[in-house]
């Protein structure tokens, strides 16, 4: 069965290209903002636009505010999705990312259709998609996804369980391991995650790759609608935004 969502008009008039245009512009200038703060340029900073839950649609007027960037949280939407719009590894012009937990059986999946893997986070799922990637023969740029908050999520390394997990991914040829991603708690003040994505940029600073060539520490994917500032104010190069591109969902 395909897994698109139907494209309703309430939804469709929600996303149209406009809209979504005029969402993508003031994001860009808050974004821009948060970077001039931290003293860091724009330029080294990546959104990745989450059109989970919404029709392909979503795509089109996300490109045509200049995106390039999407990500899934469900590895079957992701992979109707990514047949109807080619990512770059099929020879298409936008860049999938995977960011949600990855059942084994569905890393196949991800391997044929996505660009990235954003939330690695078992020594099993890695032996996986290193085996599916090498059946697809390509190398699939990872995140590790890191449990940063310690009690109210499900999936996530323990922060101190994070660096052993990287020196054990050395053996797998087929896996690229860019960085760490991670969720912040869920909070109405952004001030309070601020310690946590504090705790991330450590994780990530303090990892020493020299003799692993399969992690370059290239990437920290923290901040999504509600605190990307605070984020990026920490360090964060790749923010994660759904609601504030394309509104609000009824469910993730
Ligand atoms: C849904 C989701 C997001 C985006 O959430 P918003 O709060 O709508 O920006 C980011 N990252 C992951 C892993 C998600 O599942």
């Amino acid at each position: 069965m395909n897994k698109i969502p139907d494209a309703t008009p309430e939804i469709v008039e929600q996303i149209r290209p406009e809209v979504v245009a005029q969402r993508v512009e003031s994001v860009r200038e808050r974004i821009a903002r948060a970077c001039d703060r931290a003293g860091r340029s724009p330029d080294a900073l990546t959104l990745v636009a989450i059109s989970k839950t919404f029709p392909m649609q979503a795509i089109a007027s996300g490109t045509a505010a200049g995106l390039v960037h999407f990500g899934e949280n469900r590895a079957r939407q992701l992979r109707d999705k990514a047949k109807a719009r080619p990512g770059a590894f099929e020879g298409g012009d936008v860049t999938w990312h995977m960011v949600g937990h990855l059942q084994r059986n569905k890393a196949k999946y991800v391997a044929r259709h996505a660009d990235w893997f954003d939330a690695l986070d078992s020594p099993r799922l890695a032996k996986e998609l290193n085996k599916r990637a090498a059946k697809n023969d390509r190398v699939m740029p990872c995140l590790v996804q890191v449990n940063i908050t310690g009690q109210d999520q499900k999936y996530g390394l323990a922060p101190e369980a994070v660096h052993d997990y990287l020196d054990h991914c050395a053996q797998y040829d087929h896996l690229a391991i860019k960085g760490l991603m991670a969720l912040a708690s869920f909070v109405d003040d952004p001030e309070e995650v601020r310690g946590e994505f504090r705790e991330m940029r450590t994780l990530f600073e303090t990892y020493d790759a020299t003799h692993n060539p399969q992690v370059t520490m290239e990437e920290l994917s923290i901040g999504m609608s509600n605190d990307f500032e605070v984020a990026i104010e920490e360090g964060s190069t790749m923010v994660r935004l759904g609601t504030s591109i394309f509104g609000p969902r009824d469910y993730d």
